[in-house]
């Protein structure tokens, strides 16, 4: 970094580590301390630069076949998050260094470009920032998620983006070209305008008012722009009041849709949150332990939430917002063993 905060002039990738060295160096070195090229901001994270093989990620068995992050690991730090587990491919933990070791993509404007320009590119939908946020602060200096959004426009390349992120609106403009050369929806992450639990669950993420004004800007921009209440986490943000205010204002700021699901458990994400919870609400840690003996909570305590969710979609005018036709995203929670008996 230039002395006075500016990017510098160069930045020589074929140096630049890939992810799969990151993971090597942290391994061999006994954790993120190995990284002593990453960059320590006045955040107190640490941004890593790495050279990407490929933007595009090819997944399966979710509604989309491809994902685009460039950045991995996020500075919100919520502590429910589930991408968190996914640190650990790189040998980070899916604690501390998730929120605190960045890892960015510095060339996947032109890989993404170079992908997008293949013939056997079919111009599928790709779903920006399902494993980080493309709209977390450092993208406010390096504007690889602005590059991407440009990139994907012009490869007529219709996007799915989900963030948490205000400054999303900075690239209205961008978004726009998107749906006009394909097509573009943005799912601002609003899982509740609680204060309390925004400010215990979410740390890093601007307040839930500022995220529904940007969903306000982005609607009124003319981008199809709704809000996920993802997730709702039980003991939190479950109960019917919370829920209703929630809604309210979801509807009151003119998103097209809104969608809900309530907080899954797994692998590095359910220790973090489980840790998380004996720290700071001992009480709490028993019942979260019954409630999540498997990844997910019982199904019929997911459908008492969802059921409280349609009745108030119903109520807030959310189903009829779409040229009067019904018109509710709600994220489908994967079904799994029926274990009933518990409420919280
Ligand atoms: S903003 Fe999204 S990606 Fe970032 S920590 Fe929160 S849930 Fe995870």
């Amino acid at each position: 970094m230039a002395p006075n905060g500016t990017l510098p002039l160069f930045v020589d990738l074929r140096t630049a580590p890939t992810t799969r060295d990151i993971a090597s160096m942290v391994k061999r070195g006994g954790g993120a301390v190995a990284l002593t090229e990453a960059e320590r901001r006045a955040d107190e994270a640490s941004y890593q630069d790495v050279a990407c093989r490929s933007a595009l990620n090819a997944v399966r068995g979710m509604p989309f076949n491809w994902t685009l992050n460039p950045y991995r690991g996020c500075t919100h730090g919520c502590h429910y998050c589930f991408a968190r587990r996914y640190h650990t491919q790189f040998e980070l933990n899916a604690g501390d260094d998730f929120a605190s070791v960045i890892l960015v993509k510095r060339n996947v404007v032109d890989v993404l470009r170079r992908e997008l320009d293949r013939p056997t590119w079919t111009r599928e939908l790709v779903a920006v920032g399902t494993a980080t946020d493309p709209y977390q602060p450092i993208e406010g200096l390096y504007r690889l998620t602005r590059g991407c959004l440009l990139a994907l426009a012009a490869g007529r390349t219709p996007i799915g983006l989900v963030t948490k992120g205000p400054m999303i609106v900075r690239d209205r403009d961008a978004i726009l070209d998107v749906a006009r050369a394909a097509a573009a929806t943005v799912y601002m992450s609003v899982p509740t305008v609680d204060e309390n639990a925004w400010r215990t669950l979410e740390p890093g993420t601007a307040h839930p008012m500022q995220r529904l004004r940007a969903v306000r800007e982005l609607v009124d921009a003319g981008i199809h722009a709704g809000v996920l209440m993802a997730p709702v986490v039980p003991g939190f943000s479950s109960s019917r009041a919370k829920l209703e205010r929630t809604i309210k204002a979801i509807a009151d700021h003119g998103a097209r849709f809104v969608g809900c699901n309530v907080m899954h458990l797994q692998g590095g994400t359910r220790s973090h949150f489980m840790d998380f919870l004996a720290r700071e609400f001992p009480a709490m840690h028993p019942r979260f332990e019954r409630l999540y003996k498997s990844k997910y909570p019982p199904s019929e305590y997911r459908k008492q939430i969802q059921g409280m969710v349609r009745a108030l979609q119903n109520r807030y005018g959310m189903t009829r917002r779409e040229d009067g036709a019904a018109r509710v995203e709600t994220l489908v929670v994967k079904e799994e063993a029926e274990q009933v008996g518990f409420a919280w």
